[in-house]
């Protein structure tokens, strides 16, 4: 998502005739944009901040924190950085122009972290990569007990079906083969009407893109005419990533996530009988305050049996002010240690998972140059690497031949040219 909203703001700038620096220390206007999800995070986000202090000192420079820490910390920022001149909420980023040009014209401080009713609109995104992200929501009105997100960027907030497929088709016109439709829970995307399910079958159908995507569909929310739309159309690819958070029930509720451990496996029953070949990916917090060792297990029980292709784990991080925060936390080694044994656990799924792809043939979408040849991407969002110099953007079947780490490496069996 911020990675999203930095090509925003790019692209906001791009349009007023700003030009990129070849290396930040010869920028004129620096703008950090920062994430809250996770204490590390803010972390890295205030070291960076003060790697700048330095370049600041030369005439007209410029330095902007912008995103979720900036409009948590707010004004706290400017007596902490005296340096900084413009402090951004992530709904402001719109008025980015106007804000540089005033700062150009006189020293002074700009604090902009109000919540705005504007959306995400399209401002003639131009890219040169192979696969975008399109963000469809803002902000989330789940308040899972651990995340500071609904805090920060705000309630739910839909962006216009026409807006979104005009951003969609923009890109796809650039040269963009593989979009991800993004929001904190695009389940609950609802504009004029148009619900999600149906806005997947618009941009599917309405804007020629060759591959389609989305993130992050939370459980509690996932409708079966999804799994409809991805069966009638060819370019909806069938990537599902769906966060469980923890496999026990207790800690689920007290997480505030609104289904069970039993809802969750059915959902994946039911994708992976209606979609043989599903990729299934998640996210999994270890170390929720009061998280047992026989509820951990039960976590990597859940692990165990589904089986995930990928997964993004973390250890729990305290938010201030979340709902979770009030819980009595467990010791830091514990988390770590947790963390360390599903991690271990993960990766030997991975592998395993990995290797069952030699032999196979799959299509796909290459993205970029790797140390040996290029890497492309399957439907189901897996890396893969041929060993030969392939152009980003074409499309080509191939067979796997064998696994180097992670990686699946394959050859070329059929040129498709149906990029
Ligand atoms: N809206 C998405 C993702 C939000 S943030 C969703 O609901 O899945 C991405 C991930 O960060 C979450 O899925 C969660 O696993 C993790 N996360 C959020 N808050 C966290 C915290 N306080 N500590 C550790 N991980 C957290
Ligand atoms: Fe955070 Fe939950 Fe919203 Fe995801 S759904 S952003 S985890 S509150």
């Amino acid at each position: 998502m911020n990675k999203n909203d930095s090509d925003l703001i790019y692209q906001l700038l791009i349009n007023e005739n700003y030009l990129p620096a070849l290396n930040p220390l010869e920028a004129d206007v620096i703008l950090i944009n920062t994430c809250s999800v996770r204490e590390h995070a803010e972390k890295r986000a205030l070291g960076y901040i003060s790697a700048f202090r330095q370049w600041h000192k030369s005439d007209g420079r410029i330095l902007g924190i912008v995103g979720c820490m900036a409009r948590r910390l707010g004004n706290s920022i400017f007596v902490k950085f005296p340096f900084v001149d413009l402090v951004l909420g992530p709904d402001s980023y719109l008025n980015i122009p106007d804000y540089l040009k005033l700062l150009e014209q006189e020293r002074t401080k700009i604090l902009d972290i109000e919540v705005g009713e504007r959306c995400y609109k399209d401002i003639g995104r131009k890219s040169k990569r192979v696969a975008e992200f399109v963000s469809i929501t803002r902000g989330c009105n789940n308040f899972c007990s651990y995340c500071v997100v609904p805090y920060v960027r705000g309630r739910l907030r839909s962006r216009p079906a026409d807006d979104i497929i005009s951003e969609v088709k923009n890109l796809t016109q650039c040269g963009v083969k593989d979009i991800t439709l993004l929001g904190q829970n695009v389940n609950e995307y609802y504009y004029d009407g148009i619900d999600f399910p149906e806005l997947l079958r618009k941009v599917a159908q309405e804007t020629g893109i060759f591959r389609l995507r989305f993130l992050t569909s939370h459980p509690k929310d996932f409708s079966a005419r999804i799994i409809e739309v991805i069966k009638e159309n060819q370019n909806v690819c069938e990537w599902f990533h769906l966060p469980l958070q923890s496999g026990n029930n207790r800690i689920l509720k007290l997480m505030n996530r609104k289904y069970t451990g039993e809802d969750y496996r059915n959902l994946i029953e039911k994708i992976r009988k209606n979609i043989p070949e599903a990729t299934i990916t998640t996210d999994i917090i270890v170390g929720f305050p009061t998280e047992t060792e026989s509820e951990f297990r039960d976590t990597l029980h859940l692990v165990e049996e589904i089986e995930f292709d990928d997964a993004y784990m973390y250890r729990y991080s305290p938010r201030p002010n979340v709902l979770a925060s009030m819980y009595p936390a467990l010791p830091e080694e514990c988390i770590i240690e947790r963390l360390k044994i599903l991690i271990e656990l993960q990766n030997k799924i991975i592998k395993k998972k990995t290797l069952k792809m030699v032999g196979k043939k799959y299509e796909v979408l290459f993205e970029e140059r790797a140390k040996n040849g290029t890497r492309g991407k399957t439907r189901g969002n897996k890396d893969v690497v041929v060993e030969k110099i392939l152009n980003p953007g074409s499309v080509s079947w191939i067979r796997i031949i064998r696994v180097k780490g992670r990686t699946p490496l394959g050859e070329i069996v059929e040129d498709d040219k149906s990029g």
